[in-house]
C-alpha cells in the first residue's frame, strides 16, 4: 500500500476546492482531501490513466460503441427473474452486492441509504449484512456524498470492499484506491446525469409532479416521459418535452452541466437502463472482475442481446437550441412528440447514444460559456469527438 498522507476533512458547509463545480462526493469530508488537487473530478480530468489502471487501455475514441460506451467487453440487456420489490428497476445492483457478501467475496459493501426523516436524503453505509444492503435499494436522485466513509474504511482494516457509485464518486475513489490499504476493491457502478442537490430535487418534484409529497421514486425513461412512481403504487407519466425547462435549467448541479462521465468508465460493472429496451436494464463489463461479478448472479437474470434502432442526429441537434433558449411546449404538443418520437425514435443503444449526445453537447456549452479557462482541459477527448458531430450555437 502506498502510504496514506493525512490532511485535516473540511468542515460540513464549508466552501471546497472544486467550489461550485464540487458535486459532494465525500472526498473532501475525509482526510484524503490530501489528494483533492490530483483526485477531484472537477479539477483533474484524467480518464485516460485512469482507464489504463483500471482496465489496462485506455478507450479507442475511433471505434464508436467505445467512444461512448467506454472501454468493455460485453454488453447486454438483463433484468432479474424475481424483481426486488422496491428497487429501481429490477434490483440487478443489490442482488449484485448481496451475492458477493454472502460468498464472502467482500467484507462490506459501501452503498446509499436514506434518513430516517427523508426517503431521498442519502446516509452512507458500510454494509456488513445482506439487510442493510436491501435497506440501500432504490435511487437517492440527489449529490451523495459516497466516499466519506474513506477513513472509516481504513480504520476498520477491510481488505475485500464492494463500493456502488456514480461517475464522479468512482473518478476520485480511482484515484485514491492504491492509498485505502485494500487487497481487492470490486466497483459497481450506475450511469448518472442531472443530478441535483436536495433543494433542486424539492423544485423538480414540486413543478413536474401532480403530487410532490408522496413520490417513491422516478426515472426519465426510455418512452421520452418522466414516470413517477406514487407511495400508492400509481404511475404518473409527464412528457420530457413538456417541462418547464426554463424553471427548471437552474436546478441541475453546475457539477452536473460540467460532467462528461454519463456511463461511468470506471467502474468494473455498470448497471443502468438507457441502452436497453423499456422494461430491462443495461448492463456493461467493463474488465474481468465486471465479468465474474455479473457471473455470480447469472442464474437470476433473463438476458438478450442490446439491440439499436433510429437515427439520433436530427432529433439531437433540434434540441440544442430548444435547450439553450428554454423552449417549453404545451401539454399536449408535449405528449403528441413524446409519442411521435417514441414509435419512429432511437430505441436501444441508439437512445442511449441520443441520451449522451444531448447532454454532452449541453454541458460543453455549459463549460464553454461559465469556465472558458477549464475548456480544452477539463473535456476529455472522447466528449470533443461526441460534441463535434453538431453546430452548437455562437455566442
Ligand atoms: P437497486 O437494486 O435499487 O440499487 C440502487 C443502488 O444505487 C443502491 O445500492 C444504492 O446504494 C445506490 N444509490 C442510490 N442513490 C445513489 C446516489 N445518489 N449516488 C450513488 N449511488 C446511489 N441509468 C441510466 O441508464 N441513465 C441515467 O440517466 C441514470 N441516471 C441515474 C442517476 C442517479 C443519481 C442514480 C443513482 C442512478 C442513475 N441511473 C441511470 C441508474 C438507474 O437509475 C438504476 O440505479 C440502475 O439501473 C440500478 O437499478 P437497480 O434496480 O439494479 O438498483
Ligand atoms: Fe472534494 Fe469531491 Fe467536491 Fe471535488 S467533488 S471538491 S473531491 S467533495
Amino acid at each position: 500500500m502506498a502510504a496514506h498522507h493525512q490532511a485535516r476533512p473540511l468542515k460540513p458547509g464549508s466552501p471546497r476546492p472544486a467550489k461550485q463545480l464540487c458535486s459532494d462526493c465525500g472526498l473532501c469530508d475525509t482526510s484524503y482531501i490530501h489528494y483533492v488537487k490530483d483526485a477531484c473530478a472537477f479539477l483533474h480530468q484524467q480518464f485516460d490513466t485512469l482507464e489504463t489502471q483500471t482496465h489496462g487501455r485506455k478507450r479507442s475514441i475511433h471505434q464508436e460503441d467505445e467512444c461512448y460506451f467506454g472501454v468493455h467487453q460485453t454488453m447486454m440487456a438483463a433484468r432479474k427473474k424475481q424483481p426486488i420489490p422496491g428497487a429501481q428497476w429490477t434490483g440487478i445492483v443489490t442482488t449484485i452486492a448481496t451475492k458477493m457478501l454472502n460468498a464472502g467475496w467482500v467484507e462490506a459493501v459501501v452503498c446509499v441509504q436514506n434518513t430516517p426523516q427523508d426517503r431521498f436524503q442519502p446516509q452512507i453505509v458500510l454494509a456488513r449484512t445482506p439487510a442493510e444492503i436491501l435497506a440501500a435499494r432504490v435511487n437517492k436522485p440527489t449529490l451523495s456524498p459516497n466516499l466519506n466513509l474513506l477513513d472509516e474504511i481504513e480504520r476498520s482494516g477491510l481488505k475485500r470492499l464492494l463500493v456502488i457509485g456514480v461517475g464522479c464518486q468512482i473518478q476520485a475513489l480511482r484515484a485514491v484506491e492504491k492509498h485505502l490499504g485494500l487487497e481487492k476493491l470490486y466497483v459497481l457502478g450506475t450511469p448518472c446525469v442531472d443530478n441535483v442537490n436536495r433543494a433542486g430535487l424539492q423544485k423538480f418534484l414540486e413543478t413536474t409532479s401532480r403530487s410532490p409529497e408522496t413520490v417513491v421514486h422516478y426515472e426519465f425513461m426510455q418512452d421520452y416521459q418522466v414516470h413517477f412512481k406514487h407511495e400508492d403504487d400509481s404511475v404518473e407519466k409527464v412528457p420530457f418535452f413538456g417541462l418547464n425547462t426554463r424553471e427548471l435549467k437552474d436546478i441541475f448541479a453546475p457539477s452536473c452541466l460540467s460532467c462528461f462521465d454519463y456511463v461511468n468508465g470506471l467502474a468494473d460493472l455498470v448497471v443502468g437502463y438507457m441502452g436497453a429496451p423499456f422494461g430491462w436494464q443495461w448492463l456493461v463489463v467493463r474488465n474481468e472482475r465486471g465479468q465474474a461479478m455479473l457471473d455470480l448472479v447469472g442464474n437470476e437474470l433473463e438476458t438478450q442481446p442490446v439491440m439499436s434502432q433510429g437515427q439520433r442526429h436530427q432529433a439531437v441537434q433540434q434540441s440544442i437550441p430548444a435547450y439553450d433558449q428554454g423552449v417549453t411546449l404545451p401539454m399536449w404538443a408535449a405528449r403528441l412528440m413524446g409519442v411521435v418520437i417514441e414509435k419512429f425514435g432511437p430505441k436501444g443503444l441508439e437512445y442511449a447514444r441520443f441520451s449522451i449526445d444531448s447532454h454532452f453537447t449541453r454541458n460543453y456549452l455549459y463549460v464553454q460559456r461559465n469556465y472558458p479557462h477549464k475548456l480544452a482541459r477539463h473535456v476529455p477527448e472522447f466528449a470533443k469527438k461526441i460534441v463535434s458531430q453538431y453546430r452548437l450555437p455562437k455566442d
